[in-house]
């Protein structure tokens, strides 16, 4: 392992930091080349390119950290190889194959190994893999050639001094369409996101809830996180739809809330009319950047809920379910078979 990196780790912010190498894979002609690491963060391509003319891009992100132990890893990788697959069928995009997608996750983070932050920071390695139409297209059509490529930077911790709740409220604007692109990881579900976003912010929110467009009634999800839920009797309620994008987070906190914790987990359509009335005691955000985010008020055009934990600290059951989950990340809580891909002893 080489000499870190001279860097305040605890005190990153989320921000893009030039690492030292990045993997780079062309697809030309048909087939992925063998792919390899580089130095250059550069990339050069015509002006024409299809993710510039028709946003043909899809993305993935996942951390790698340094366990209790002081061995390098990260956490699940085989599931982002495989949603990275179908984003780039559902955009007509030649897949990366998942194996090779593991092994150059694993191959970049060996490479940039002195970037990734010691335990106890609270910081991590983000890591981005992404794809994207090189080729020149100008009918609409898929590009002929593409590039994958993954970069990492180091991040800071998430909360600092503990899980802060926050404040969201209700959009007027639809992030997917039923039979849309909710499900993929594209950059094109984030730029329709921004002004809703920023317009958020401006009014003092920290994040938008979307609603199911076909009714406007049913909770999906914000732009870059799932949401759950926990009911009076303490069950773990998950919002479905076919336009929630499949997070990893929220798939694994399924997992930890029933077989670490003993909760009953349901997953169905969740009303915003229940969530306003006052049926659950609990709300929070996930997603790979913060674990988990707790609500404390939700406002519905002016109309306002507050969560039982209130604007101060975590609820119980959000509580143990992130502090379990970064355990298991962490190396203190032994981890489902497969779950930790270790990348460094
Ligand atoms: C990436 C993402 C998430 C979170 O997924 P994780 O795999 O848990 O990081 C949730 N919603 C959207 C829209 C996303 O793009």
């Amino acid at each position: 392992m080489g000499a870190k990196k001279d860097i305040d780790w605890s005190n990153l912010g989320f921000d893009y930091h030039v690492t030292d190498k990045r993997y780079v894979s062309m697809y030309q002609n048909g087939a992925w080349d063998e792919g390899k690491l580089i130095s250059d963060d550069k990339i050069v391509m015509s002006e024409d390119a299809g993710v510039l003319q028709y946003s043909q891009s899809v993305f993935e992100g996942l951390k790698a950290y340094t366990t209790q132990d002081g061995k390098i890893v990260c956490f699940r990788p085989d599931l982002n190889a495989e949603r990275m697959y179908d984003s780039a069928q559902y955009l007509e995009m030649p897949p990366f194959p998942k194996d090779r997608f593991v092994d150059a996750v694993v191959e970049t983070v060996r490479a940039n190994d002195a970037w990734v932050p010691p335990y106890g920071t609270g910081a991590t390695l983000y890591i981005r893999p992404f794809m994207f139409g090189y080729s020149p297209v100008i009918g609409v059509s898929p590009a002929e050639d593409y590039m994958f490529r993954i970069f990492v930077t180091p991040v800071g911790p998430y909360f600092k001094g503990g899980a802060k709740p926050i404040v969201v409220r209700v959009s007027d604007y639809d992030r997917a369409a039923p039979r849309g692109t909710g499900h993929i990881k594209a950059g094109l579900n984030y730029a329709m996101s921004l002004h809703a976003i920023v317009d958020a912010h401006n009014k003092g929110f920290s994040e938008n809830i979307y609603l199911d467009p076909a009714t406007r009634t049913k909770l999906e999800e914000t732009g870059g996180a799932n949401i759950l839920l926990v009911d009076a009797d303490n069950t773990l309620v998950i919002p479905k739809s076919t336009s929630i994008l499949p997070s990893i987070t929220r798939r694994s906190l399924h997992y930890v809330a029933e077989n670490y914790l003993g909760m009953k987990v349901v997953e169905r359509e969740v009303l915003l009319s229940e969530v306003m009335g006052g049926e659950f005691k609990e709300c929070g955000l996930c997603g790979t950047a913060a674990v988990i985010s707790p609500i404390g008020r939700i406002n519905d055009h002016g109309k306002e809920f507050t969560f039982s934990n209130g604007m101060e600290k975590i609820g119980p059951v959000m509580g143990k379910l992130l502090d379990t989950l970064t355990g298991i990340q962490m190396g203190r809580i032994e981890a489902p078979e497969g779950w930790i891909k270790v990348i460094e002893e």
